[in-house]
């Protein structure tokens, strides 16, 4: 168990919504003696790509603590799995603090929160639906738990480009460094490319945008031209070539990074996945499966002797309750069954696989002068 948090936010704190996601709501703090207006465009990097929306203007005076310095604060909203943040935070100090060094982590730290402050954000949050605000559309109706105590501090991995004005944030998800265990020999699709052009089978049949990303294979590949590859599906790095210094900056800061290979390496440890995951059925914790659906966000200053600030983040630990453990069994049996780990298929869409196992790739795509930017 998590030792008992001795952080307690200070009543009124001012809070600025940043964005969010289907089960966590983002909040700057807003820093003292500012009257701080914090538009759409200013917090448009945001932490995750499953987060979304915009800021609100509140101004205050207030003095933050300096341990809230460099740090957002995460509520929680209500949503069917309710786990509260005393499980996520705990999760995380004993499942995943041990597999990760501390500056390789979103860290996250349990805060209770004054009594007054959920019910005064749902009421911030219902004003923004009603005022035409940022908040999106989709987001409309889903509120923070009222039963919930505590929020938890996270790094702040966003970019002030007011403070660095050549400063960029890039984000993804790595996805699955490996192939899966049970993918069958002589597979030349990974797991994650596997699944995308299945998805993207279906996409085709209802008319709907098909998603083209990198293989995860070539992130970790000891070939820069595979890594620099990888670069151009990240979103904001996708519209140059693969001459452009951004890009080739980022592949420079991906290609043998630390970070990515002990995620790669922690994969290797925790393969319970595909037909060895958990039984149909299983409510139990699958650190695998989490460690496969992380974010790596990167924060990249504009002077380039400047260090980069890698950090994953996205690790909540995911469960097998609610029908995932068979889901995600299905899943791999698709995948297996329908013959998406091959690229036999006739369908000559197929062949633009991006997929690093596939030998013949460059065959079909060139060598990567913006031919994948879509
Ligand atoms: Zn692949």
């Amino acid at each position: 168990m998590t030792k008992p948090s001795l952080l307690q936010l200070p009543p009124g704190v001012q809070l600025v919504y940043l964005a969010e996601g289907g089960a966590n709501v983002i909040y700057r703090f807003v820093p003292s003696t500012s009257h701080l207006a914090v538009k759409k465009d200013d917090s448009k990097q945001l932490l995750s790509s499953s987060h979304d929306g915009g800021g609100v203007t509140v101004t205050t005076l207030t003095t933050i603590p300096p341990i809230f310095r460099g740090k957002l604060l995460r509520l929680r909203k209500q949503t069917a799995s309710n786990i509260n943040y005393k499980e996520i935070a705990a999760n995380f100090n004993t499942k995943i603090r041990p597999l990760f060094h501390a500056d390789e982590l979103v860290d996250q730290t349990l805060i209770r929160l004054p009594d007054d402050l959920i019910p005064h954000c749902n009421q911030l949050l219902r004003a923004e639906e009603r005022n035409g605000g940022s908040r999106p559309a989709k987001r409309h109706g889903s509120y923070l738990a009222l039963n919930e105590p505590f929020g938890l501090l996270i790094t702040d991995m966003t970019v002030f480009n007011d403070a660095d004005p050549g400063a960029r944030l890039a984000e993804f998800k790595p996805k699955w460094l490996l192939q899966s265990p049970s993918a069958p020999i002589g597979a030349e699709r990974c797991r994650t490319c596997a699944l995308r052009e299945m998805k993207n089978r279906e996409a085709r049949g209802l008319g709907v945008k098909e998603s083209r990303s990198f293989c995860p294979l070539d992130l970790v590949s000891e070939r820069f031209d595979d890594v620099l590859r990888a670069t151009a599906f990240v979103r904001g790095y996708d519209a140059g070539n693969d001459r452009d210094r951004d890009r080739v900056r980022l592949a420079e800061i991906l290609f043998r990074n630390s970070t990515l290979r002990n995620l790669q390496s922690r994969q290797k440890t925790f393969r319970e996945v595909g037909l060895l995951g958990p039984v149909e059925g299983s409510r139990e914790d699958s650190l695998d499966m989490t460690l496969r659906d992380c974010t790596m966000f990167i924060k990249i200053p504009g002077n380039e002797s400047e260090p980069v600030e890698i950090r994953l983040g996205d690790l909540d630990l995911k469960t097998g309750a609610g029908g995932k453990a068979q889901y995600w069994r299905d899943l791999e049996r698709q995948l297996i069954d329908g013959g998406w780990y091959c690229t036999s298929s006739s369908d000559s869409s197929q062949k633009q696989s991006e997929c690093a196992l596939r030998s013949s790739r460059d065959e079909f795509n060139g060598n990567g002068n913006g031919v994948y930017s879509t």
